[in-house]
């Protein structure tokens, strides 16, 4: 049997992120799946989803939405662009890849001193956690990123090797369904060169991996190769 998306709590916490919504009102909903319940969201209800069973036009929400549609990889959101969106540690994020004039530079090291020190940034999926471990000189990729205020928003990244990954997967400057203003040469494109992710290669401490944007391929080379970095920071879905 399903269980009914019923306002038994009607005072929007921003709190607790909606992990539903109403196809037809765009209502978001929470469900709380140890207490079988549900509470709305989202300042407004449009009454049409009270007491509707999940399923019938509650929907889980896996993906970033723009008034209940799809949003399209490209898409101005959050002081950069829409890049796409992943799961870490059970977290659902929407990432965004900041603009290129002021969230990119290239020919930049990794790190400078000490590379026999691991940094213990080896999480292949959490940027954010790999580059609040650089925040210093030593590390000009990560401090770059850290220290960038665009768009009213002070918390961009190094992306992880996976976020870099997915950045080059959806908007690689080659690739076929790459939107226009991120094709080769274009305002925000990326060059096909190579750059920095914020993972370190687990297995030699003077290694870190790094994408390759014109083809896609990924290496660990020694941290004080010069080599691009585009900023991102994330937000949760
Ligand atoms: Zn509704």
């Amino acid at each position: 049997m399903k269980a009914n998306a019923t306002v038994i709590d009607n005072t929007f916490v921003g709190g607790a992120s909606p992990t539903h919504f109403c196809k037809e009102c765009g209502a978001m909903w929470r469900l709380w799946p140890n207490e079988g319940g549900w509470n709305l969201r989202s300042k407004e209800c449009g009454k049409c989803c009270d007491n509707v069973p999940m399923g019938d036009q509650i929907e889980a929400m896996t993906h970033c939405f723009e008034n209940g549609s799809l949003l399209q990889i490209g898409t101005s959101l959050g002081g950069g662009f829409f890049a796409g969106e992943m799961t870490v540690e059970g977290e659902r994020f929407a990432l965004v890849v900041a603009p290129k004039a002021e969230g990119e530079k290239m020919n930049i090291e990794y790190k400078l001193k000490d590379r026999s020190v691991y940094d213990g940034t080896d999480s292949d999926d959490d940027g954010v956690v790999n580059t609040g471990k650089m925040i210093d000189s030593n590390h000009p990729a990560a401090q770059f990123c850290n220290g960038l205020q665009v768009g009213g928003f002070d918390d961009w990244y190094l992306p992880s090797r996976d976020e870099l990954m997915m950045l080059w997967r959806n908007l690689g400057p080659c690739r076929k369904n790459t939107p226009e203003q991120f094709r080769e040469d274009a305002a925000e494109a990326f060059d096909t060169e190579w750059y920095w992710s914020s993972t370190e290669y687990a297995r030699n401490s003077f290694y870190a991996w790094m994408v390759n944007f014109d083809i896609g391929l990924q290496h660990d080379y020694s941290k004080l190769t010069n080599c691009g970095v585009r900023a991102v920071r994330r937000f949760k879905i």
